[in-house]
């Protein structure tokens, strides 16, 4: 196992690293920063095609999941399997995220943002709220969870939270390096791209990039609301 990360990416659903954030992943990889995934949902219900069952789609996009993966050098996938559609604001989401927080120590978390509005999944909704809410406080404080350290899981702080999907965009990642790896990381996740309602999802993401870089000094963007945290 990984004993520690620069990164950990916190997702609802196989897919949702690689749309939002793979061509910064590769970036990073590239650098040699160490970058883990934590993936929530199995993405058991992610799909049109009535000849599947929700056991052969786990199995599927588990296996594209960890193909992307490789593709972006990410060190190690952590999946908590929960089911597609069935995240919840609870306790235990939260303590689970803290405990890989705690377990990886990584200095940037990088997940969705829970304050788009209207149409977004309400699993990236809840995801971005939880593993926002286990950074700061919960993964902080030594109190929160006297079981966790009494394991060894000492408080940690990260510096940085980074959301993809976010309305008030600070941040634009350069990604004119690394556009085509994020292509190739999303080829592998196959069942999902089939599904794409688009003639040219290659065209369509590249002008996405575009236009995120319009005022940047380079041409193929990936944004994030940015926060850093307090010392
Ligand atoms: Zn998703």
């Amino acid at each position: 196992m990984t004993e520690s990360a620069d990164v950990m990416v916190v997702c609802a659903h196989p897919d949702d690293a690689e749309f939002g954030a793979a061509g910064t992943v590769a970036h990073w990889t590239e650098e040699g920063r160490v970058v883990v995934y934590v993936i929530c949902t199995n993405g058991d219900k992610g799909t049109s095609d009535r000849t599947l069952t929700p056991d052969q789609l786990v199995k599927i996009r588990r296996k594209e999941q960890e193909a992307a993966a490789d593709v972006l050098g990410v060190q190690e996938v952590v999946f908590l399997d929960y089911p597609d559609q069935g995240l919840e604001d609870t306790p235990e989401l939260r303590k689970q995220i803290v405990r890989m927080i705690r377990t990886y120590r990584p200095r940037v978390l990088v997940t969705s943002d829970p304050y788009r509005r209207y149409l977004w999944h309400r699993d990236h909704r809840i995801i971005g709220q939880v593993a926002m809410d286990a950074v700061f406080p919960f993964a902080r404080d030594h109190l929160s969870y006297p079981d966790l350290l009494a394991q060894g899981l000492e408080p940690h702080k990260v510096k940085e939270i980074w959301f993809w999907g976010a309305e008030d965009i600070n941040y634009r990642s350069d990604i004119s390096a690394t556009f085509d790896r994020k292509i190739e990381a999303l080829r592998c996740h196959a069942s999902q791209i089939r599904e794409f309602k688009r003639a040219d999802p290659v065209k369509w993401l590249k002008d996405l990039c575009r236009e995120m870089a319009q005022e940047e000094p380079f041409e193929l963007a990936e944004g994030f609301h940015r926060v850093e945290l307090p010392a």
